[in-house]
């Protein structure tokens, strides 16, 4: 029978509870046991997938193609178990199920309420399908005291009653501020934040507290006083070099004995966290460091990028090296002498997803100078779809090849996908359908060409990666692009959707119509990643 940690936030949002939640995952099945993390969020999306990443930063996507907030990605990260569909719900997605069985007539009569319908719909959300886990990590999303909360809150207030005693344990997340002209930590917001959970029936069992310095004991002895927790039970969560010292950093801190001991656990055992120390030997000490060039959109708010940065760090565990991330506003190249003035000093050029035309033009402009300067390249999705329009126009002399994306005319060798095959479904889309969840999502294999460098790379001729896109290359132009050098060395196993291009004359240019970073792990890098930033180390040796 499963156990439940609860996370909850208060006193400011972006404090990490993600990570917080990802990080107890690692510590627990570092004894063994096995964790399973899931999120809950308050807004009325149905999917984050149509909100802007300057609204929620990344859309995190899993292999049964569900469009899932970023901390799934920490989750997975963290513990390796591959997030799902059934890991992530939000208002809307249980809005939309209970007004679809009240029209259908599921409520026989009913008046139905937020108690118990909306409640009850949560608590089947967090204890489904969870029978052969020993840890559920739910975080809530939000902070306490969000109108927009309340109900989940209500949820997790239930089944604090419902489950078994001693079977939930609630972890609140909150933060000291230093106040310079007190020269003290405050711990007034945080009593005011467990204040709030408390008056929604929700006495917290642990305080997990940032602050950017060490908390005096008088400190953690007055929270515990007054937010009615024992003195042990408030766990400074101090900010860390990496991510990847967060488990490390609690386990210092005894959260995971705390959690463990809230549940009565006395004879858990022994942890293994060898490969966590590892893993930050060698993000903090590296032999060297190269310089990645990302030609973006959304280049001010990292969030929006969260995965592709972490596979990128992972790239460099695997090379020993620091990659130092060199973050290009695409649109401010319109031309090759703008490229060569904000590229010439890196090793290798990334260009990743995006949608819209916007900034299109300079990832052209850095693809050509990639191409032609033998500067390694990785195109991501559209950074893939970029790179064909870019050797339509320069190598095949189509002056005005483009992607259907961008509503011009011209000669398309990007196009709105259609149909495609799903397994044995087949999956139809329209020119003005829905956006929501419409795009060709999750996990899809892909059969590679024999020894072509990705094969080379994945050591295997048939990979599993994950989408999400809604415009294809067109294979009909695969033969003209290979006379002059470009290759797609990936394809659907039908034939028909282009999923891998390279370069084979070229050190290292590929481009992938998946998200190959949405899998890559710090334990076990992505192999594209890991070889991409290789090939910026033999890159950094020749100039
Ligand atoms: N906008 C492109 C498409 O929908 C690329 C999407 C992406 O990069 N994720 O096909």
């Amino acid at each position: 029978m499963a156990r439940f940690i609860f996370i909850t936030g208060g006193v400011a949002s972006s404090l990490g509870k993600g990570v917080a939640a990802a990080a107890l995952g690692a510590l627990l099945q570092a004894r063994g046991y096995k964790v399973r993390l899931r999120k809950l969020d308050p807004y009325l999306n149905v999917d984050p997938g149509t909100m802007s990443p300057y609204q929620h930063g990344e859309v995190f996507v899993t292999d049964d193609g569900a469009e899932a907030d970023l901390d799934l990605g920490h989750y997975e990260r963290f513990t390796g178990v591959s997030a799902a569909q059934s890991d992530n719900i939000t208002t809307g997605r249980i809005y939309q199920q209970i007004i679809e069985r009240e029209r259908r007539g599921d409520y026989l009569g009913a008046t139905v309420q937020v108690i118990p319908h909306v409640t009850d719909a949560i608590k089947d959300f967090v204890l489904s399908g969870v029978d052969d886990i020993d840890f559920v990590i739910c975080e809530i999303g939000g902070t306490v005291g969000d109108i927009e909360g309340l109900p989940f809150f209500e949820a997790i207030r239930q089944l604090g009653n419902e489950l078994p005693r001693g079977d939930a344990v609630f972890v609140h997340l909150t933060l000291l501020p230093f106040i310079p002209s007190a020269g003290e930590l405050k711990t007034k917001p945080t009593q005011h934040s467990v204040k709030e959970l408390r008056s929604i029936g929700i006495q917290p069992d642990i305080l997990l507290v940032r602050a950017d310095r060490p908390i005096p004991a008088s400190e953690r002895r007055k929270i515990a006083l007054f937010c009615n927790v024992r003195p042990s039970a408030v766990v400074q969560a101090l900010d860390c070099a990496t991510i990847y010292q967060v488990p490390l950093s609690y386990h210092d801190e005894r959260f995971d004995d705390e959690v463990l001991a809230a549940f009565g656990i006395s004879d858990a055992p022994p942890l293994e966290l060898a490969q966590w120390q590892n893993v930050v030997d060698r993000v903090t000490k590296p032999d060297g460091e190269v310089k990645i060039a990302i030609v973006g959109k959304y280049t001010s708010l990292k969030d929006a990028y969260k995965s592709l940065i972490e596979a990128v760090v992972h790239g460099g565990i695997a090379n020993n090296v620091r990659v130092r991330i060199e973050w290009i506003d695409a649109e401010t190249f319109s031309n090759q002498e703008d490229a060569l003035a904000g590229l010439k000093d890196v090793h290798a050029i990334l260009v990743p997803g995006a949608f819209g035309e916007r900034g299109a033009r300079g990832k052209i402009e850095a693809i050509r100078f990639a191409r032609e300067r033998e500067v390694p390249f990785f195109g991501i999705c559209y950074g893939m779809q970029m790179a064909v329009i870019e050797a339509a126009r320069n190598l095949l002399g189509i002056d005005d090849a483009t992607s259907s994306e961008f509503g011009e005319e011209g000669t398309h060798l990007v196009g709105l996908m259609t149909e495609w095959a799903r397994g044995n479904d087949q999956e139809n889309r329209q020119e003005g359908g829905d956006l929501g969840g419409t795009m060709r999502l999750g996990a899809y294999p892909a059969r590679l060409r024999d020894a072509s460098k990705v094969a080379e790379i994945y050591g295997k001729s048939e990979i599993e990666e994950r989408h999400r896109h809604r415009y294809e290359v067109d294979v009909s132009w695969a033969e003209r692009l290979s006379e002059q050098g470009v290759v797609f060395s990936g394809l659907s196993p039908d034939g028909r959707l282009p999923e891998i291009l390279e370069i084979p004359d070229h050190p290292w240019f590929v481009g992938v119509q998946y998200h190959p970073e949405l899998k890559s792990r710090p334990f076990d890098p992505h192999p594209l990643f890991a070889a991409f930033v290789e090939a910026a180390v033999t890159r950094s040796r020749l100039v």
